[in-house]
């Protein structure tokens, strides 16, 4: 099953350091409270995406 991760909404970088299970295990979390920047442009907006591996190809299993 897929962690939500955070995802740069300027630029669509996804930040794997922290993830969580659910939209509702992310909101009360201190990590989560805490002020956040996009380690690729610095934008401080993010959105959370299921973290579904990246990439093009299908992961098996
Ligand atoms: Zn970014």
């Amino acid at each position: 099953m897929a962690d939500m991760v955070r995802k740069c909404t300027q630029c669509g970088a996804v930040d794997r350091r922290f993830s969580w299970k659910s939209i509702a295990d992310a909101s009360g979390d201190a990590e989560y409270e805490r002020p956040w920047t996009c380690s690729s442009c610095a934008w401080t907006e993010f959105e959370l995406v299921s973290d579904e591996g990246g990439g093009a190809a299908p992961s098996q299993g």
